[in-house]
């Protein structure tokens, strides 16, 4: 059997788990990054060069049957040239529209996707008419380039508004309504050319500081489920999308409320590895191969932790029956994803203690 070559634009971690999963299904990923030493370049070949390089591209493009990414703020402008050397996957138009928080709310909105009250913002003025207009508390988040809750504000009193301005003010801002939420969803899916849709069982996702923190999956709520599915492929058609797809969602007196999404693999569906008949990353690769999508099933109840800033010692969470360990051979920094673990049991009670030991012996290392 020929393999079939993946190009992917950006070699973290989520690329080295792309990777992984393509060697079964004889589907070679090769990479193109910054660094040699990125997450994806340990364990598939790299070409060094700038993401946004015309000609590394259009070498990567040349070697590949499709083009896809592991990072979603790479220039449009820079992947348009590559569609006439070979097919891009997820479409440029998901990516461009996911850059920018205005477009991905416009999106929303036109697609009857519920989003929290928000105003573009390019002055301090429009600033201090927008926390009038749609009131206080609100958070301010530059409209790009925002991930992990960098490039954020919360305002909570009209006295912050200097400060908020000296941290993160100028254009190309937006100011949302804070959301009361009792909880923050997710749900991956994908899309095959031919219009084949899966989606994954909802991930109930706790964040510190704007980060991920750790996700429980399957969150079982009927009703949210099937909203979350009908949102999901709304958007996923209306792009024409080939490959997965995520949306983030604040739950608001027993509504979802869009937050965002990512035109691409995403750590909330990390648990889909162990935790699934098919992982998101295979069935990432399947959907832009023109391979038919595998079974979403999920086989148990899984938590899965993110390792951040320092990585844990794997002995003795390893001693955790059912615990899966995943380390991304990052360099330490703070807040930074080093690795994750996934906890898989067959009872959600089970996978709850689990998941408590887990958090504890992390913390503590
Ligand atoms: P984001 O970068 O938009 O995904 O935001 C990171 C995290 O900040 C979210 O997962 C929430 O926990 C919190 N957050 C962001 N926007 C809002 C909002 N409008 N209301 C309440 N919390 C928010």
């Amino acid at each position: 059997m020929k393999p079939f070559h993946v190009g992917v634009v950006g070699a973290g971690q989520l690329g080295r788990m792309l990777a992984l999963a393509g060697y079964p299904l004889g589907i070679r990923c090769t990479f193109l990054d910054r660094s040699a030493m990125a997450p994806a370049a340990q364990v598939a070949p790299i070409l060094t060069g700038d993401l946004e390089d015309a000609s590394r591209l259009a070498e990567l493009a040349a070697c590949s049957d499709v083009v896809t990414f592991d990072w979603e703020n790479i220039a449009g402008e820079a992947l348009a040239p590559l569609e006439k050397l070979t097919r891009v996957r997820p479409p440029r138009a998901a990516l461009e529209v996911s850059q920018d928080r205005l477009s991905e709310k416009a999106l929303f909105s036109k697609l009857r996707i519920p989003v929290a009250a928000h105003a573009a913002i390019d002055s301090r003025e429009e600033l201090v008419r927008a926390t009038r207009k749609l009131g206080l508390p609100g958070i301010l988040k530059t409209r790009r380039l925002g991930y992990d809750g960098k490039g954020q504000f919360v305002l909570r009193g009209l006295g912050q508004i200097d400060e908020a301005w000296a941290a993160i003010g100028g254009s190309g801002l937006i100011y949302e309504k804070f959301q009361e939420f009792s909880r923050e969803l997710s749900i991956v899916g994908a899309r095959s050319a031919a219009g084949q849709t899966v989606f994954y069982p909802l991930s109930a996702n706790s964040h510190g500081g704007g980060i991920l923190r750790h996700s429980i999956a399957p969150f079982v709520s009927p009703g949210l489920e099937r909203t979350a599915r009908t949102y999901l492929k709304r958007v996923m058609n209306a792009l024409a999308y080939v490959g997965v797809l995520t949306i983030e969602f604040f739950v608001v007196k027993d509504r979802l409320v869009a937050n965002e999404m990512a035109p691409r693999v995403h750590n909330s569906g990390h648990w889909t590895i162990e935790g699934c008949v098919t992982s998101q990353f295979e069935n990432h690769l399947r959907a832009i191969c023109d391979l038919p999508l595998g079974s979403t099933r999920a086989l148990g109840h899984t938590a899965m932790i993110n390792f951040l800033g320092t990585m844990p010692a794997r002995e003795r969470l390893l001693a955790i029956d059912g615990l899966a360990f995943h380390d991304y051979g990052k360099e330490p920094r703070p807040g930074r994803k080093l690795g994750h673990c996934t906890i898989l049991k067959s009872r959600a009670r089970e996978r709850n203690l689990a998941l408590a030991d887990a958090l504890k012996l992390i913390r503590c290392i």
